[in-house]
């Protein structure tokens, strides 16, 4: 099989040079590399390697380079090999420079010169990014295929729960790929059973759900331990730092997910205030790291499993699964987090997975290429899918009741809108109707100034508005503001029903919620942040305070 390649660009042959040997003398055995000593023959190069079927991982270029900078032959590289990882080499004072460059073209990296001794300042990066690469990439022959209905909101859900999983699968639309139809007529598969999911071995499922995708995919569901130290439900920022820190301090540690690992979070399609991500991070690779670090340090986890209801006997807490199981902890964490509430304009429930879509748009943006999109909402999760769509579709049209974005969304959000010619800000408007034939094809927009309506053409809507805590399988003695978030430490003794729930001497501990022993963290917690940072950084927190109130019992 051909080896996937490592492409090294640079109009200096001394550095090229140098690049080169040391890359081979680390990669040689995994990966190709190749050089080029410009821009045009490095792209040259690249559209040869398409057009032969091989695969790019990784692309190193200098920035100075003349007739094509470096930046800019990353930039079209990208149309190319979509996920190839691109990295800048620099100067070291021409790092101003690079770093604006690389935010607006969204580089992986760059690198200083010199990068000697490569052990220190070279492999560590490059071993990290192919990592990432090697997560994303599936060979053409291999893997997970997917066969279905674009409007089909089963076919959704599987598209969803793999993308969230980090499980890498390809995507046939059955009405336009012919390989959807060898499939379909070798399996012997009809419409009725779609979608389908063809596995590597020939098998195939169904109309699958969800769990019974992870059981195929041998991924765990039944805890290991009778009783943990600590089960934390939810699996967003929160929820895995809790994990991380609480395997890595001798807790025996569960985490679960109703659905998957990375929350919120997950689905962002680039982070960029997160610290120690200066070119931003996407929500998959953040989570991919999370993941992968909280089960090194002996973390348990299972998905996807719902926790439905919580009861407290003698100071253990027993958490009831959806599927009927119990598990049985010395402490809960709460890391639920937020969900979408479902918008309220007519016909939109009827199109969920058939053109609405909450959130989800990293899953979906590639089937709506050149077609015309709307995105409900004017924070920054808006903005990012907004920006993610842009990608891909011809027009994404911003619909806001506001009458601009600065109240709700972050200042570097706003002007890369602003740059993006295919993406049209509606202000002072709201989304009245949804219709279509068996999935959007219209909506109707409602103008608050002067109530008046129009209809026009979309093919899809993604909602990023309202909403609310999940909450609900925490049991009544969880006290909770009048919106369901859930109160914690200090909070608590305003409470009015504070003094009938809570028996100890002592006051709750930060963190710890009405219930003894049961903490919450992140988005469910009243008085939240709503950022990865801070939800990171209250996971972390908890795992100090379930040790001083392990030592209280
Ligand atoms: C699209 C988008 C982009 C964003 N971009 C940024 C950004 O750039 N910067 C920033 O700082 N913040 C950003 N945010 C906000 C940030 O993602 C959230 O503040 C953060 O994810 C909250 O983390 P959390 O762990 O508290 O909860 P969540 O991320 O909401 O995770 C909660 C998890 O709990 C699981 N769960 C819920 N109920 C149950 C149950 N009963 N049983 C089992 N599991 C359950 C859910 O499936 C979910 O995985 C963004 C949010 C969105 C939606």
């Amino acid at each position: 099989m051909n080896k996937s390649v490592l492409l090294v660009v640079d109009d200096d042959p001394q550095v090229l040079a140098a690049v080169r040997r040391d890359l081979r003398s680390k990669y040689r055995d995994a990966y190709a590399v190749l050089s080029a000593n410009s821009g045009a023959e490095a792209l040259e190069a690249i559209k040869e390697l398409k057009a032969r079927g091989s695969s790019l991982a990784m692309v190193i270029s200098d920035q100075r380079m003349p007739g094509m900078l470096g930046v800019e032959l990353l930039a079209q590289t990208r149309e190319i090999y979509p996920i190839a990882r691109r990295v800048l080499l620099t100067a070291y004072s021409e790092i101003d420079a690079a770093v604006r460059a690389i935010n607006e073209a969204h580089l992986d990296y760059y690198l200083s010169k010199p990068w000697d001794p490569p052990e220190e300042r070279l492999y560590p990066v490059v071993d990290d990014l192919l990592d990432g690469w090697q997560a994303e990439y599936l060979p053409e022959a291999k893997g997970l295929r997917l066969v279905g209905h674009q409007w089909s909101p089963q076919s959704h859900a599987i598209k969803d729960f793999l993308a969230s999983n980090l499980v890498p699968y390809r995507w046939f639309e059955v009405t336009r790929d012919t390989e959807a139809r060898r499939l379909t007529d070798a399996a012997g598969i009809e419409d009725a059973d779609l979608p389908a999911l063809f596995f590597e071995d020939g098998s195939v499922l169904r109309r699958p759900e969800p769990r019974q995708v992870a059981e195929r995919l041998g991924k765990p569901l039944s805890a290991a331990f009778d009783v943990y130290d600590l089960v934390i439900v939810g699996a967003g920022p929160a929820g895995l730092a809790a994990a991380v820190y609480g395997a890595s301090e001798g807790l025996q540690t569960l985490l679960l997910d109703r659905h998957s690992p990375g929350g919120q979070a997950g689905s962002s399609s680039r982070i960029e205030n997160y610290l120690g991500f200066p070119n931003g991070v996407s929500g998959s690779e953040l989570t991919r790291r999370a993941i992968t670090q909280a089960q090194r340090l002996g973390a348990e986890f299972l998905a996807p499993l719902e926790v439905t209801g919580t009861a407290v006997e003698g100071g253990y807490k027993h958490l009831t699964l959806a599927d009927g199981r119990n598990l049985v902890a010395r402490t809960v964490l709460a890391s639920t987090g937020m969900a979408y509430r479902e918008h309220p304009a007519a016909g939109i429930a009827e199109y969920a997975g058939a053109g609405v879509y909450y959130g989800a748009a990293v899953t979906e943006a590639p089937a709506f290429a050149g077609r015309r999109v709307l995105v409900v909402g004017g924070g920054n999760s808006a903005g990012q899918g907004a920006m993610y769509l842009a990608r891909y579709a011809k027009e994404v049209h911003v619909v806001v009741r506001r009458g601009g974005l600065r109240e709700t969304m972050s200042h570097y959000l706003i002007d890369q809108i602003e740059k993006t010619p295919n993406i049209h800000l509606r202000t002072f408007t709201e989304v009245q109707k949804v219709e279509g034939d068996g999935r959007v094809e219209r909506v109707a927009l409602g103008c608050i100034a002067d109530q008046t309506c129009i209809i026009e053409d979309a093919d899809a809507l993604f909602v990023f508005i309202g909403t609310r805590p999940r909450s609900e399988w925490l049991p009544p003695e969880v006290l909770r503001d009048a919106k369901g978030f859930v109160l914690t430490g200090r909070d608590l003794l305003a409470a009015e029903a504070f003094p009938r729930v809570w028996k100890e001497t002592r006051e709750p501990l930060p963190l710890e919620t009405s219930v003894p022993g049961v903490f919450a963290a992140g988005d469910v917690r009243a008085g939240a942040m709503n950022r990865v940072a801070s939800a990171v950084g209250e996971g972390a927190m908890v795992v100090r305070l379930v040790h001083e109130y392990l030592q209280l019992v």
